[in-house]
């Protein structure tokens, strides 16, 4: 009743013009036959997709017959986003990141730009975030350097913030004091150091051992308290 149907392919881009020609077949004899009026050529071009900046884009064919609906794919990199299609021939209307593939090889560009970020901010306690001004990417690290003390948290060199926990065993203002004899007028001490933040006394320069004022206070035999 039906002839199979006959497929061919194209790979070469030009201009092609179909004619069909239908017969009519009744008991193997061919009673009838009838071609179709020639039909307006039919353009098969190639899709080329390039991409311009930091990303990677692609058409859903290559290769298509014009009136096809092709779809582009454009990914940006980590460090940038999408701009927009650049087409050539430039006549052709994108939406939606789709176009109808025109009577003519088609050259398009995926435009990538690396992000505009805002100054880092302190965000949630203990790390600083940006944002891209154009697609609202957001970037969060932990802050960073600016070493705590004794009586300060480190203080974050990216964003400013003070973050963490102090450090109590890291004094950076420690003031050597030489030993002093005493006399009978006043009292004398052995060498030691003094934090002059958190107010504490220790027996060495690493301020590894600490001591009380008790410890480095020296009297003479014959010391009287002053009155
Ligand atoms: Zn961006
Ligand atoms: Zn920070
Ligand atoms: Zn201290």
């Amino acid at each position: 009743m039906t002839e199979p149907g006959y497929e061919f392919s194209i790979s070469e881009a030009g201009s092609y013009t179909f004619t069909v020609t239908a017969r009519a077949e009744e008991n193997g004899n061919y009673a009838d036959s009838k071609e179709s009026s020639p039909s307006a050529p039919l353009y098969f071009g190639t899709v080329n997709v390039d991409a311009d900046g930091s990303g990677t884009a692609s058409a859903s064919v290559a290769f298509a017959a014009e009136g096809t609906e092709i779809t582009l794919t454009a990914n940006a990199d980590a460090d940038s986003h999408f701009v927009d299609w650049k087409v050539v021939p430039n006549n052709i209307k994108i939406t939606d990141n789709k176009f109808t593939m025109p009577a003519k090889n088609v050259e398009i560009k995926a435009v990538f730009e690396e992000h505009t970020y805002t100054n880092w901010e302190p965000d949630e306690d203990g790390a600083h975030s940006r944002t891209c001004s154009v697609c609202g990417d957001t970037q969060t690290e932990p802050c960073a350097g600016g070493g705590a003390t004794c009586t300060a948290k480190a203080v974050c060199q990216i964003c400013g913030r003070s973050y963490g926990n102090l450090a109590p065993d890291n004094h950076i203002n420690l003031t050597e004091v030489e030993a002093v004899a005493a006399t009978q007028q006043a009292e004398g001490n052995t060498a030691y150091w003094y934090c002059e933040d958190c107010g504490r006394y220790f027996a060495d320069a690493d301020a590894s051992e600490e001591i009380s004022q008790d410890f480095f206070s020296v009297r003479s035999g014959c010391w009287q308290p002053p009155r």
